[in-house]
């Protein structure tokens, strides 16, 4: 079949590769550079997705474990397995120590084989040891368990070289104007016909839609995430738990220094996302309750933020939904969400539809 798919991104790529693997003609369609926008400005994790437990996505943070092995294995010199730390301070009030106990427990039996490692208690004095930084005051000791580590834009770059291999023409710098569930796809005002076009934009995906004069069953709720740089590594990668709302925010070594991140904030499609002075503040507050010397804007070498393209399920925003949906009309299949770590699990069921 001849296949168009909308937005090179991760989940278009993995899409595009997927299909020219089944032995369909592709065209991957994307208006700016390939791993331009959201999946270029992650929190660089391949990961299950911890705190999901906590809302009983049994079934996505299985899938997404399977896949974090999978491109550990497949591109060793883009990845590589992180130890984490999650310290647990006395009279912390967001999840007890057994609750967290009994989510780790969880996380490694649903990776099963491909476990990175099994989770331990440290004591406060090893703790202490694993990351100096750490305040001693109230401190219990904390947990370490295992998630993977990726260079995001190069590891999507990668899998964008294997999908051309395996035939899929990529056209960049080529918005794709609007599309109909006839197979035609406009670009520059000019119609190319598809045996199906796969409009997988991101958090654009809905934008596209309405453009086509065409109503979804699906929305997506668009939710910036910020992260900020430093030049100095941390003393060891951190899970912290947010002491007033009990968000995670981490603290992870990046190209030699360090990533921290992220925020949940709803905002329009249609302006850039730019980390603001308030995210920047409530990130260095979470680092500054728990590690020493104290951080402050000066310190900070960097920032970066991207939209989370997550299907509107009427959840606030830190409780949506990190599934899925694909939705097809006639020759046209919409998906409408999806992690990064997930993108080639979302691409054989797109595969499969087609
Ligand atoms: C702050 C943050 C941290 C995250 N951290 C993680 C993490 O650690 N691990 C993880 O697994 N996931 C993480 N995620 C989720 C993950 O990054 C995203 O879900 C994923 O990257 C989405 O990929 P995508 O291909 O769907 O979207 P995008 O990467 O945004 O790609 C969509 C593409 O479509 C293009 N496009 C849009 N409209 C058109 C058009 N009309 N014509 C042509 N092209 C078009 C855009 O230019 C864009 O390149 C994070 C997300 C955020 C925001």
């Amino acid at each position: 079949m001849k296949v168009a798919v909308v937005g090179g991104g991760i989940n278009g790529i993995c899409c595009a590769w997927e299909l020219a693997d089944r032995g369909h003609a592709v065209d991957l369609y994307e208006r700016g550079e390939l791993m331009g926008e959201t999946s270029a400005a992650s929190s660089k994790l391949l990961h299950g997705g911890l705190r999901y437990l906590e809302y009983g996505e049994f079934r996505l943070v299985r899938e997404a474990l399977q896949e974090r092995h999978w491109w550990l294995q497949a591109a060793p010199e883009l990845t590589r397995s992180l130890r984490i730390l999650l310290p647990v301070y006395a009279g912390q009030g967001a999840r007890p120590r057994w609750q967290l106990r009994l989510g780790l427990l969880f996380y490694d039996l649903l990776a099963g084989r491909r476990r990175l490692g099994w989770h331990r208690w440290l004591s406060a004095s090893a703790a202490l040891e694993a990351a100096p930084g750490l305040k001693a005051e109230g401190l219990r000791g904390a947990f370490a368990y295992y998630d993977g580590q990726m260079d995001d834009r190069a590891l999507g770059l990668w899998a964008a070289e294997q999908a051309r291999a395996a035939g899929v023409m990529v056209h960049e710098q080529t918005p794709v104007e609007r599309v109909s569930t006839g197979g035609e796809l406009y670009v520059a005002g000019e119609a190319r016909v598809y045996d199906r076009v796969i409009n997988v934009a991101g958090p654009w995906v809905g934008a596209l839609m309405d453009a086509s004069d065409l109503q979804p069953r699906y929305r997506i709720r668009a939710v910036r995430g910020s992260h900020l740089l430093f030049e100095q590594p941390p003393a060891a990668p951190m899970m912290l738990q947010h002491p007033d709302d009990g968000r995670v925010v981490f603290v992870l070594p990046w190209q030699g220094g360090m990533l921290l991140g992220t925020t949940e904030v709803a905002q329009s499609i249609d302006e850039p996302p730019v980390c603001t002075d308030e995210e920047r503040d409530y990130l260095l507050a979470v680092y500054n309750r728990y590690l020493t010397p104290a951080l402050g804007p000066e310190d900070i070498s960097g920032s970066f933020a991207g939209l989370r393209p997550l299907p509107d399920d009427g959840h606030a925003s830190t409780r949506a939904s990190r599934e899925y949906e694909v939705e097809r009309l006639d020759r046209l299949i919409g998906v409408y969400g999806g992690k990064w770590t997930t993108a080639r699990a979302l691409a054989r069921r797109v595969a499969e539809m087609v």
